[in-house]
């Protein structure tokens, strides 16, 4: 069957250490026909982050000028400073190419990007229990001590934004969690709304097989 060739933009929320970044890294090496926004952010890069992979690190000054310029389809304050925002060219030119595209964006920017895209497939990464969350974030060894509990206090209020997602993942066992994600990227691309063209393929010459 012919799929439909615009890509689809995929949403990935959930609270910060349930695995997101693992979950779409995962994602990235198994599907060659997908493409991940990287995002631009004010917050300094973790040991390791890399400039334009992990994300575009960009001054206040230059995030705001982006702000200005209506470079982003979305743009939030994530935890109360840093800024953060999906630059929305390379979006619109690579699901227009066919790739599909991942965003990996908190709850108040998916619902932003839904309500603008409503044909967007929101999935919320939800963690086992309270408890594995706090422990990976701790695992992480990333954060200062305020800032892991500035994460899990921010948390509680992200959990409640999951009953707007089309679908909920619990990431307890990683390859589990990244194959139910992959079993959902695969069903949304047989939407009967996503293959009209097939559909019409069908419907030659009358209705009533005259
Ligand atoms: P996020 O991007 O949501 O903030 P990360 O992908 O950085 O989260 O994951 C946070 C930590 O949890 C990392 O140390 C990662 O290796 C670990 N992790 C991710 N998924 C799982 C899982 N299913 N089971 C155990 N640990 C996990
Ligand atoms: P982190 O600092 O851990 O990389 O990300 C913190 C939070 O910001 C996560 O919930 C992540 O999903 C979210 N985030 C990352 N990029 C964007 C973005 O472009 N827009 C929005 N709204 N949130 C983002």
């Amino acid at each position: 069957m012919q799929q439909s060739r615009e890509g689809l933009l995929i949403i990935i929320s959930g609270p910060s250490g349930v695995g997101k970044g693992t979950v779409c890294k995962a994602l990235m090496e198994r599907n060659p026909n997908m493409r991940f926004s990287v995002s631009c952010t004010t917050r300094p890069p973790r040991p390791g982050e890399v400039d334009g992979l992990h994300y575009f690190f960009k001054t206040r000054d230059e995030f705001l000028q982006m702000v200005q310029e209506g470079a982003f389809l979305e743009h939030m304050q994530v935890f109360g400073n840093h800024y953060y925002g999906t630059p929305r060219a390379y979006v619109e030119q690579q699901r227009a190419s066919g790739f599909d595209i991942l965003l990996d964006i908190d709850v108040h920017g998916a619902m932003h990007v839904k309500s603008a895209c409503p044909d967007a497939v929101t999935i919320f990464l939800a963690p086992p229990s309270m408890s594995s969350l706090k422990t990976r974030l701790v695992g992480r060894g990333t954060e200062t001590v305020e800032a892991i509990e500035k994460r899990f206090e921010e948390s509680f209020h992200e959990l409640r934004y999951m009953k707007d997602y089309d679908y909920v993942v619990s990431n307890d066992v990683l390859d589990i969690a990244i194959g139910q994600v992959e079993h959902i990227i695969a069903a949304e691309r047989l939407r009967v709304c996503r293959n009209q063209a097939f559909i019409e393929s069908f419907q030659v010459k009358g209705e009533d097989g005259e």
